[in-house]
């Protein structure tokens, strides 16, 4: 399959990986918008938040668990936030579902 995401999580492309376990690999995004980015994704290939099914639900919950280690893992204290881009519309540019992690400065409301 052409997903740049499923080539990462096999190694076929290299990643600054921060985390693994059998239903997740995280991460560094290659573009920062932020001090912290990180990227948390499934390993089995979802294209988007629109694509899960009810058999997902834990699977999306576990993702945002790993988010929240992982934000104090590199000492998020005051805080972070999580974003999942969806569709077109949405701003998603991998098809692969990846929630995104950012921290490290002030995020701002509304998002653009
Ligand atoms: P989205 O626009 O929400 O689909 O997010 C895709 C993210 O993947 C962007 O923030 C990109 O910078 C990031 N990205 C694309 N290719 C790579 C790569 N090879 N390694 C790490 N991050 C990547
Ligand atoms: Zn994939």
């Amino acid at each position: 399959m052409d997903c740049i995401f499923c080539k990462i999580i096999a190694g076929t492309i290299p990643s600054k990986k921060v985390y693994e376990d059998n239903l997740t690999y995280a991460f560094a995004d290659i573009d920062p918008k932020a001090p912290v980015h990180l990227l948390i994704v499934p390993k089995k290939h979802i294209p988007s938040l629109a694509a899960i099914d009810t058999a997902d639900t834990a699977l999306v919950g576990h993702l945002h668990a790993i988010a929240n280690r992982l934000a104090a893992e590199h000492t998020l204290s005051k805080g972070y936030r999580t974003v999942i881009n969806t569709g077109a519309d949405g701003g998603q540019t991998v098809d692969h579902l990846h929630v995104h992690l950012l921290g490290g400065r002030q995020m701002h409301w509304p998002p653009g």
